[in-house]
């Protein structure tokens, strides 16, 4: 199929709607979609029966409310369009109302007391600013999911407000400016890294296939020292694979752009082109979805895990984010002329500030048991928030701040307002890989995400801390008569308070740490040390000054996503000990028992066998050792199960029973290491790493 065909052949996206539906029902679905506005009965009835006729021409039966609850993945609930009629035939049907609404039985999601059972209903509603689309020959509607009384129960809602939040303190703060600014959109583009491996091996791994990441395994001969998988030729197999890929998103209208190789042997990543968030964010989880499915056809398994593999890179998603107008004016585009330098320059104190105040909130936004791996592990930036604008904006706010004219490192005078201020020679090259959050010339690209999250949640953490920074800007320059010495004082003020947020070196070193101890910055090294401070009395006010979380939706959050952070440690310690005791510990023992027998025969036959009884030696004794491990851990877990799903159980499965699984895996690896391969029951590394070729 040539691309103009296939392109978005799978979405009822505007160009089919402009096509098919009724002059005045487009105009008035574009009018409520730009103005918040809710659509008529009639008007859904119109775009519901068009809908419904488009999808049967491309031999679909179904629809589906689709959604994003806080599982983190998506959710269908598959009903088909037929309707009986009077004279027992059936007809195909599709309403306005079940378009606009639906109400999926809510009792089996994760609501954090947010819903009692007998109120277990709750219900989705379209929301038609992301394209109905179809997958596996059913029609896709993308929804919002709440409570009965409208508590938000999903991802995208928060999202939405959270874009219209930034909306409305950013388009207040750009009129003071004197900009003619209508509507402020954010827009993501976010980078995906993937695991690929042989289902065949996949399938004799209990951890993978349980936890998505390997609980045991000694280093191979050969990981990633090499260098030699980054940006290499890709290998056939799965050269297949992504261009299938590509083809399954372009179908669904995902601008799929970017595949390579990455660091470690066997991964890779994906990027597509930048969109709105919303769109961004259903798209992302559209995409891991597709990862997956296209894999299976392909004999592989994709893995999405933050760190499926020990002592080898793992796992993120850079969140590239973005601030655009309806003008298409990119805020974080240095400008030419010294009035758009002076906005540029506020826009980025904006951020300095929010990001600086708010630093728990990014660091919480990505904490799970799966990223809690890969932050802080010379792979991935550290646990430390801290922002990289390089050395040539930073010269030139400090510059700013002290009161100085002129930036010698940038090179340039500096003045806000009617002086010429030359364009900044902004180098685009000018790029720091280790910091975890990095004005990248027109964008910052936030890199702390852990591959397997939706990005929903730190978007409507980036969107929220800016939205509040605006709306304090605006309310001060509202007061104020002379503009560029209002926006001066502000540049100034921020940088004295919140410039300690600002470090352009290297991020992986540990004299970071202890700089940034020194600076008074956050160091929230695991998800448990993370999420208490979630529903601080900051962290409430923001939220609901901001009209994003209500302190309900914000305590359910925290709860949910500790009851998931002690499940996930909860199933990984269960699946060592199945592991160890079902697997290893017999392998071992069998081993051994075999290198008894030889040393025995020998010895009595009069052949020497010092080393039979040598090697026997060292596996009796880590085999004894495993077994006692293994009981520790089982006591470290019957110990967790008795505190609770709470942020005490959390405590004792961060501090109790991931070291001690850490210990039982440092012996069983040992054990690999004198094990003969055939009486191991696990492929190993090397098998698992390099089963692509
Ligand atoms: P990298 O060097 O990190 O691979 P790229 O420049 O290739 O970065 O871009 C990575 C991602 O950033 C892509 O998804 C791209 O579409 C996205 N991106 C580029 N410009 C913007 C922007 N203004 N806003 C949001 N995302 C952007
Ligand atoms: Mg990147």
């Amino acid at each position: 199929m040539i691309m103009s065909e296939l392109y978005g052949s799978m979405v009822f996206c505007d160009k089919v709607m402009s096509k098919r539906l009724p002059k005045e029902t487009y105009a008035e679905l574009k009018r409520c979609c730009e103005l918040d506005l809710p659509l008529s009965l009639e008007v859904a009835n119109v775009i519901a029966n068009e809908m419904k006729e488009w999808a049967i021409e491309k031999g679909v039966t179904h629809f589906t409310h689709w959604f994003q609850p806080m599982t983190g993945i998506t959710a269908e609930k598959h009903d088909s369009f037929i309707a009986p009629t009077k004279s027992g035939e059936v007809i195909m049907e599709l309403s306005g109302k079940e378009l606009i609404k639906g109400e999926p039985d809510a009792s089996s999601f994760p609501n954090g007391g947010l819903r009692s059972t007998f109120e277990a209903r709750g219900y989705t509603a379209w929301d038609p600013t992301s394209y109905a689309f179809i997958k596996d020959g059913i029609l896709c509607i993308p929804t919002a999911f709440c409570s009965y009384n409208g508590d938000a129960l999903d991802k995208k809602t928060p999202l939405l407000r959270s874009m219209e939040a930034i909306n409305r303190q950013g388009v207040r703060l750009l009129r003071l400016l004197g900009r003619k600014t209508e509507r402020l959109d954010v827009t993501v583009g976010s980078e995906q890294e993937y695991f690929l491996v042989d289902t065949k091996e996949f399938e004799k791994r209990k951890d993978l296939f349980y936890t998505g990441r390997t609980l045991f395994g000694a280093r191979p001969p050969k990981g990633q020292e090499l260098d030699d998988h980054y940006f290499g030729a890709i290998k056939p197999r799965v050269v297949r694979y992504m261009k299938e890929l590509d083809e399954e998103l372009w179908k669904l209208g995902i601008l799929a752009k970017t595949k390579h190789n990455e660091v470690a042997p066997a991964q890779h990543e994906f990027a597509p082109i930048y969109t709105s968030v919303n769109v961004a964010s259903d798209q992302n989880q559209l995409t891991m979805e597709m990862m997956k499915k296209v894999a299976s056809r392909h004999g592989m398994t994709c893995l999405l895990h933050e760190k499926p593999f020990g002592g080898v890179n793992g796992s993120g998603k850079h969140n590239n984010w973005s601030l655009c107008t309806n003008f298409g004016h990119n805020l974080f585009e240095p400008g030419s002329s010294p009035q758009d330098n002076a906005q540029f320059l506020l826009i980025l104190a904006a951020v300095i500030a929010a990001v600086d105040k708010h630093q728990d909130l990014l660091r919480i936004s990505v904490a799970s048991a799966g990223n809690d791996h890969r932050l802080g592990a010379n792979e991935a930036p550290p646990a430390i928030v801290s922002m990289f604008l390089g050395d040539e904006i930073t010269g030139i706010l400090q510059a700013i701040a002290d009161g100085r004219t002129f930036s010698s490192r940038a090179n340039c005078e500096v003045k806000l307002g009617v002086h010429v201020l030359p364009k900044f020679a902004m180098d685009r090259s000018d790029r720091n890989r280790t910091s975890p959050f990095a004005f990248t010339g027109n964008k910052f690209e936030f890199r702390m995400p852990g591959s397997a999250q939706s990005i929903a949640g730190v978007n409507v953490v980036l969107n929220t801390i800016l939205a509040e920074q605006f709306e304090e800007f605006a309310d001060e320059l509202e007061k104020e008569k002379d503009l560029s010495a209002g926006i001066s004082r502000i540049i100034k003020r921020v940088m004295t308070e919140h410039g300690r947020i600002i470090f352009n070196g290297n991020n992986y070193s540990e004299e970071w740490v202890e700089e940034a101890e020194r600076r008074g910055l956050l160091n929230l090294k695991s998800t448990v040390d993370a999420l208490p401070l979630l529903t601080s009395e900051k962290n409430i006010k923001l939220f609901e000054s901001q009209n994003v979380f209500t302190e309900r939706e914000l305590r359910s959050r925290e709860e949910i996503y500790t009851e998931t952070y002690c499940r996930l440690v909860n199933i990984e310690a269960m699946t060592m000990l199945d592991i160890a005791t079902e697997q290893i510990l017999p392998a071992a023992i069998k081993y051994k028992g075999e290198l008894v027998k030889v040393a025995e025969n020998s010895i009595k036959i009069g052949v020497p066998a010092d080393t039979e009884t040598e090697m026997a030696t060292t596996l009796a004794r880590l085999i004894g050792s495993a077994n006692q491990k293994t009981a520790a851990l089982r006591t470290a877990l019957e110990k967790a199960h008795k505190t609770g799903e709470h942020i005490s159980g959390g405590r004792c499965f961060c501090d109790e029973v991931l070291p001690a699984m850490s210990e039982l895996r440092s012996v069983c690896d040992e054990l690999e290491l004198n094990t003969a391969k055939e009486y191991w029951p696990l492929p190993s590394y090397g098998d698992i790493l390099f089963s692509i070729y």
